[in-house]
């Protein structure tokens, strides 16, 4: 997964007057074989091709596309595809600039090839959101570490050591002087804390992350937390004891994807407990089951598709109005006959991200299971 820095950099590629090619694509094995990517690849470039030069292409503008085409290719050809993260695939390619990047996505996207003055963005923001990135800082009264972790990526944000002293009696000391030393030391902790929350503000405001994991001890951890910023600690999903030292980072890294899923957990469930009440009210702005939601995604309506991660289903579409339907031979809309297509809910996906709307991927036993294991929340 792209880090902000190199997204920030992705977004603002624009290297006219040459063209940007982005593809998406499921590289699971199981839904779509390599084969099977590579002449999808080949088919979509020619269509894209012939649409481009009935417009008008100058001869770098179609050398740096063939030469995007011929990357990709090869890319889909020689790329091993093992990772257990890597479900789908995101490239940006600019032959004439040497410029190509690919990146794992944690969920696949129906093939898709388009070309354009800037990289094509829309699926993979949506599709890293199924992955949100977290921290987990490991405090206590002198030192803090912490970590960032997105997707299978993870960095050090910061290891900060303070000398705070010690409360433990020196000997030969009583009254003022201890009052004096244990005063100091507090003082110190503080200060230590309050660095430390202010380097998680910082943080946050470079990188923006979904969830705080805090380790250490618990008593301490609770002191520690009242100096975070509101923005930080919103976002706390739990605490772990931890020892700062000697804790690694995977040991961190697994409690802290413990308390992010459980908590992940629970948003899904209250967002498909809203989605289904509020589409059993007049009114209530959500539908379920799949011929309700290709009707909200036909009239763009829809501002959230949720939908059971291995959902698979025939339908057909129109492709004069861009319409998706369960089983209509003929569309509604125009008359024409409508063309089969093998997974109607990999179209339904890329439609919503299209459309700017959001998508939010469920595992299969979500109370979804009971309303056909797919819903949209609507804009209006
Ligand atoms: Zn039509």
């Amino acid at each position: 997964m792209l880090d902000p820095a190199r997204f920030a950099a992705l977004s603002s590629f624009s290297p006219a007057p040459l063209l940007v090619t982005s593809f998406y694509a499921t590289t699971d094995a199981k839904r779509n074989s390599r084969h099977a990517a590579v002449t999808q690849v080949k088919d979509l470039a020619r269509a894209r091709l012939a649409e481009l030069k009935t417009s008008g292409l100058t001869h770098d503008q179609q050398k740096s596309l063939d030469g995007d085409f011929a990357r990709l290719t090869d890319y889909l050809e020689t790329h091993a595809f093992t990772h257990p993260a890597e479900r789908g695939l995101a490239a940006f390619s600019c032959a004439g600039a040497d410029f190509f990047q690919a990146f794992p996505l944690p969920h696949g996207f129906k093939t898709t090839l388009l070309v354009g003055p800037t990289p094509y963005l829309r699926p993979y923001n949506a599709l890293v959101a199924q992955a949100p990135p977290s921290v987990v800082v490991l405090v206590d009264q002198h030192r803090a570490r912490a970590f960032s972790f997105h997707g299978d990526e993870s960095h050090n944000l910061f290891d900060v050591t303070h000398e705070t002293g010690s409360r433990i009696r020196q000997g030969g000391f009583q009254g003022k002087d201890e009052r004096h030393i244990e005063h100091h030391h507090d003082e110190a902790v503080h200060h230590h804390y309050q660095d430390v929350a202010d380097r998680l503000l910082h943080a946050f405001q470079s990188a923006p992350f979904q969830y705080l994991a805090l380790a250490g001890h618990l008593d301490e951890l609770h002191k520690f937390e009242r100096h975070l910023h509101s923005y930080v600690a919103e976002r706390v999903v739990g605490r772990f004891r931890a020892d700062v030292r000697a804790a690694t980072r995977d040991e961190v890294r697994a409690r802290t994807a413990e308390l992010v899923t459980a908590e992940e957990k629970n948003r899904q469930q209250d967002a498909v407990q809203r989605l289904i009440g509020a589409s059993r009210t007049n009114g209530g702005l959500a539908v379920t089951g799949l011929k309700n939601s290709l009707g909200a995604l036909n009239d763009r309506r829809v501002q959230t598709l949720l939908v059971a991660a291995e959902l698979r289903h025939p339908g057909r579409h129109c492709s004069a109005c861009e319409t998706l339907f369960e089983t209509e031979p003929r569309c509604p809309r125009c008359e024409a006959p409508t063309v089969e297509t093998a997974d109607i809910v990999d179209e339904a996906i890329a439609m919503t991200v299209h459309q700017g709307g959001a998508i939010r991927i469920l595992p299969p036993d979500s109370p979804l299971a009971a309303h056909g294991q797919i819903g949209a929340m609507l804009r209006y």
